[in-house]
């Protein structure tokens, strides 16, 4: 109501009735969401880690249980620590942001393929004036100073599956951000074999896994990573996991 009408909370409390055209508009936005839009992209913006996003159709929604990754760096970079930092497949550049806001002598590599994806990333990233310390990439191949970290929440959705989803992700949300290959772990051996070659110094790789599965899979995965720990998210599920390389 309050997106609709340019109300607050306590104005539309002490309301006494609304016009038409106040009316039509509220329909409007009722209508999008029984119709299954997520509110996120109907009000434009969604909160993550504390902060505000700019989302719409064509960049996935940020969601809770990503902030395990933010949770799981906090543990092992400190808070002034200079660093450099890839996030791979960055979407709404939640992660990247967040983590350039915690961390402020950090810099960030931004890395998608989405060219609408990037615009939202680009939007947030001047919302809270980070582009300076901050370069978005549509290749790995741009890279051109050593990394600490590199942090992801891939595409790990198994392509079968994609049908399955609920009607408010599926659709909406776009599928090139959820559908991670037959066995949705396309992305997580794409990120290691890319990874080997780019990382060379003592470094972090920190990992959003989809399930249960995914995560012990990932741990046979990582090959010359050794896997330090996992972070849970906040219902308890093993989220983020933390690989190491010497
Ligand atoms: N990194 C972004 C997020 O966590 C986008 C992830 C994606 O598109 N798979 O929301």
């Amino acid at each position: 109501m309050s997106e609709a009408l340019g109300l607050t909370h306590s104005q539309i409390l002490t309301r006494k009735n609304f016009s038409r055209e106040e009316a039509d508009s509220l329909e409007k936005i009722i209508t999008r969401r029984e119709l299954g839009e997520p509110l996120q992209y109907i009000l434009g913006t969604t909160e993550f880690y504390g902060y505000n996003f700019h989302v719409g159709q064509g960049v996935l929604i940020p969601r809770h249980d990503t902030e395990s990754i933010i949770n799981a760096v906090k543990n092992y970079f400190s808070h002034d620590q200079v660093f450099s930092f890839l996030d791979w497949g960055t979407g709404s550049g939640c992660i990247a942001v967040t983590l350039l806001m915690e961390f402020p002598n950090s810099f960030a590599y931004m890395l998608d393929i989405s060219p609408k994806a990037l615009s939202y990333a680009r939007k947030n990233l001047e919302h809270y004036k980070l582009s300076g310390r901050s370069r978005i990439i549509t290749n790995i191949n741009e890279i051109d100073s050593e990394l600490e970290l590199l942090v992801s929440n891939p595409p790990y959705i198994p392509s079968g599956e994609i049908n399955n989803l609920m009607n408010t992700v599926r659709d909406y949300e776009p599928v090139i951000a959820l559908d991670g290959g037959e066995d949705g772990m396309k992305y997580y051996r794409e990120i290691f074999a890319q990874c080997n070659s780019l990382l060379k110094r003592n470094y972090y790789i920190i990992l959003e896994a989809g399930d249960l599965s995914q995560v012990h899979a990932l741990k046979n995965l990582s090959h010359d990573f050794t896997f330090e720990r996992e972070f849970l998210d906040s219902g308890n599920f093993p989220r983020a996991l933390v690989f190491h390389k010497e």
